[in-house]
């Protein structure tokens, strides 16, 4: 995997305004936030997509996330928030690096924008569909 942006905050080539760290997940604030407290969290491992992440690092981030999400809220006393984590160019990764984003919502609009483009699911094409997923899990 080619060396990230990420890669150069984890070994400290690079500075960042750091909230959390652990053995395996790191997180510190979006140089361009989107709103008030806008803060990453990525695996240490060098994985380009969630998919790709082994057990233990995603254990981990399954277990730092909602507690680095009650201390944004709290120090940023926003409403609400969304999470969002990108995977792969086409949907708007810029990082090759698994992460996180947590991006408070307020209400002078500030946060994620989110265009969403609802479709209709046929019944027994999402039958045949949540069957092939299913048996396709390791
Ligand atoms: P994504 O589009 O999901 O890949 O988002 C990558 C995020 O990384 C963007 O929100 C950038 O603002 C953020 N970012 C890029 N470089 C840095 C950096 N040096 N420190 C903190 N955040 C960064």
């Amino acid at each position: 995997m080619a060396l990230t942006i990420f890669s150069k905050i984890l070994s400290g080539e690079i500075p960042c305004h750091k909230v959390y760290e652990d053995d395996r997940v790191l997180s510190f604030l979006d140089i361009f936030p989107l709103s008030r407290g806008h803060t990453l969290v990525i695996p240490k491992a060098p994985a380009v997509t969630i998919d790709q992440l082994p057990d233990e690092d995603a254990a981990a981030i399954g277990l730092a996330l909602p507690r680095i999400c009650r201390a944004v809220l709290a120090a940023t006393q926003a409403p609400a928030y969304n999470l969002l984590q990108n995977n792969g160019q086409l949907a708007h990764q810029a990082v090759l690096h698994v992460h996180f984003h947590i991006i408070p919502r307020f209400d002078d609009g500030s946060g994620l924008g989110i265009h969403w483009r609802p479709g209709k699911l046929d019944p027994a094409a999402g039958a045949a569909l949540a069957a092939d997923i299913a048996a396709r899990l390791d």
